[in-house]
């Protein structure tokens, strides 16, 4: 039986796993991503979450038949490394993944990913009826896509397609996103911005808020918790719902996809506050068909079960290609 291996490369975790012609996870390990010195001891930390995931598996390296790999980026696929990650210390630079994890496993057939098409590609693998068009959206610390059209998942010259945390979805510019332009979705959306948001809106106009605007730990866990209590905390999270709703309609006008499944820790640890009101929004914004808009199916392991989808697939989440 041959067996296949998946790595998800984080800002804080690594994980990897093996698992059989099914897609069915065998082991799992999961470790820290190391903060440096350089990007090479990024690369040793992957090797060794491999080696320690088929130890568990009681497999040699050598014996995994193709591999995926899921990564922050941004990514140079021609490549096959990471390079200027904005997540971790400037100190690394440059992180090769495809060919390190080729001389490992002895085998040339690993696919590189950035992590929202590894998501898509996880969805798309592990889903009932395998969409052929499908998009995986991540709203965590930062916002981004990865899109299946027509069965091809989407990278695009460079590998960016799918950045749609940097649409513009506010022309007047309120917010200025982390990439340094103003009024991208990610801006107003993602868990580090919602806070930074609710703080903006609130220097437009002090109203008084149960929200602990100026402490050190406020975070948007605290606009969700306090939403529908609290006023200003409403209006804060009416305004995401807005942003994101926007958002999605975009995606949908572009891609035209059966499915939207969305993931990442703002929509996982408040899905019917996320996920219903781009539902009921999506009617008034749509001139052609709506999608489905579920939550993930696969959690936190969206990404490594990703990866090891596309070593069983051919690098698509297509079950019809590879074993
Ligand atoms: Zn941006």
């Amino acid at each position: 039986m041959g067996t296949y291996a998946g790595v998800d490369l984080g800002a804080t975790h690594i994980r990897a796993i093996i698992g059989d012609e099914s897609g069915t996870p065998i082991s799992s390990y999961k470790t820290e991503t190391p903060r440096g010195p350089n990007g090479i001891a990024v690369t040793e930390a992957v090797l060794d979450a491999l080696r320690e995931a088929c130890a568990a598996a009681d497999i040699e390296p050598t014996d995994v038949v193709a591999a995926g790999i899921g990564s922050f980026g941004p990514l140079d696929l021609a490549e096959g490394i990471v390079e200027n990650p904005a997540n971790l210390p400037d100190t690394i630079d440059r992180i090769p993944l495809t060919g390190p994890v080729e001389n490992l496993l002895g085998t040339s057939r690993v696919y590189l990913h950035n992590d929202a098409n590894a998501g898509a590609i996880g969805e798309r693998f592990y889903a009932d009826r395998n969409p052929d068009d499908m998009i995986y959206l991540t709203i965590s610390s930062g916002v981004g896509a990865g899109v299946v059209v027509d069965g091809n998942v989407l990278s695009g010259w460079d590998g960016n397609a799918g950045e749609v945390g940097h649409l513009t979805i506010d022309p007047h510019g309120f917010m200025t996103c982390g990439c340094g332009h103003d009024g991208h979705w990610e801006a107003y959306c993602s868990g580090e911005n919602i806070p930074r948001y609710a703080t903006q809106l609130h220097r437009e106009d002090p109203v008084e808020t149960a929200l602990p605007l100026d402490t050190e730990g406020f975070s948007a866990a605290d606009v969700f918790e306090y939403a529908g209590e609290d006023d200003f905390a409403s209006h804060v999270l009416d305004q995401v719902c807005h942003w994101n709703a926007i958002g999605v309609a975009n995606m949908v006008h572009s891609y035209a996809p059966l499915v939207i499944y969305v993931g990442g820790a703002v929509a996982m640890n408040n899905p019917e506050q996320v996920l219903d009101p781009i539902r009921n929004r999506l009617d008034d914004m749509v001139m052609s068909n709506i999608p489905d808009i579920q939550l993930t199916n696969l959690g936190d392991d969206v990404g490594v079960r990703g990866a090891l989808a596309s070593a069983l697939t051919e690098g698509t989440g297509d079950p019809s290609k590879g074993v």
